[in-house]
């Protein structure tokens, strides 16, 4: 007897997370200025819908930050584009292709969902990501597994960044302070690039840092931003 045919959404297209619904987002982000198409095809390829709750799953390609446990959030799209496409822009450049050469470095505090952490690292960077909640990195690891990507990751204050592992030639920082964290920014590698929102109740901001190779510190600020606060101590 010949099964019959059941007719998932996802199969005729018609699924919200299906692929016509993720091109959709790419595209509004694309209007809505970002450019580089590495960062566009990681969103394209990264399915958003396995880093927040089943119950939110038809909503992963809204352009929204949606809550995922213990009142974080994972971040909008836009944001997660923005921070990545300025931290590809900054990092050191790579020698030639076809040489033996390491990926770049990267640190992310606030693994959250472990979705910006996955960007990172299907982009082909060696992440490592800092959570202080240890109930959502167990589940984000879960993910990272489930998706074959390799991202070093620990249950810390990541206010103290991760020294063991650094330099860092890139960092990017997913939860605000009212002032870059110095830590941080001493675990950056010469030539290497920070992106962190700084602010408080008043507003946060996107702020870019260089160092440059001779460890000169240049500071831009990029958009205004909303993140939950850089806190301290650590939960279980
Ligand atoms: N990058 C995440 C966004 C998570 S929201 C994602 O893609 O889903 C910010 C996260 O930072 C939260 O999970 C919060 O617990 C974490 N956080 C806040 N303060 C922290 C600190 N001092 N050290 C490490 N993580 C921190």
């Amino acid at each position: 007897m010949t099964p019959r045919l059941r007719l998932q959404p996802e199969a005729i297209g018609l699924g919200m997370t299906s692929q016509r619904v993720r091109d959709r987002l790419i595209e509004r982000l694309r209007g809505n200025g970002i450019a580089d198409e590495r960062v566009l095809n990681a969103i394209r390829t990264v399915p958003r819908h396995l880093f927040v709750d089943e119950a939110l799953a038809t909503r992963a390609y809204e352009d929204t930050a949606l809550p995922i446990g213990h009142g974080q959030t994972i971040s909008q799209p836009w944001v997660v584009a923005k921070m990545t496409e300025t931290l590809l822009a900054g990092l050191p450049p790579r020698p030639p292709s076809g040489s033996i050469a390491a990926p770049a470095r990267v640190l992310e505090i606030g693994t959250g969902s472990g979705y910006q952490a996955a960007i990172l690292a299907a982009l082909g960077l060696e992440v490592h990501t800092v959570e202080r909640i240890g109930e959502l990195l167990r589940v984000a690891r879960k993910r990272f597994r489930a998706l074959g990507l390799n991202v070093r990751s620990k249950h810390d204050d990541g206010r103290i960044g991760w020294s063991g592992n650094g330099p860092f030639d890139g960092i990017l920082v997913t939860a605000a302070a009212p002032a870059l964290v110095e830590a941080l920014t001493e675990q950056l590698a010469p030539g290497g690039v920070l992106v962190a929102p700084v602010g408080g109740g008043g507003g946060q901001v996107l702020v870019r840092l260089r160092k440059g190779a001779d460890g000169a510190i240049e500071r831009t600020e990029l958009a205004p931003v909303v993140f939950v606060p850089l806190l301290s101590g650590l939960i279980d």
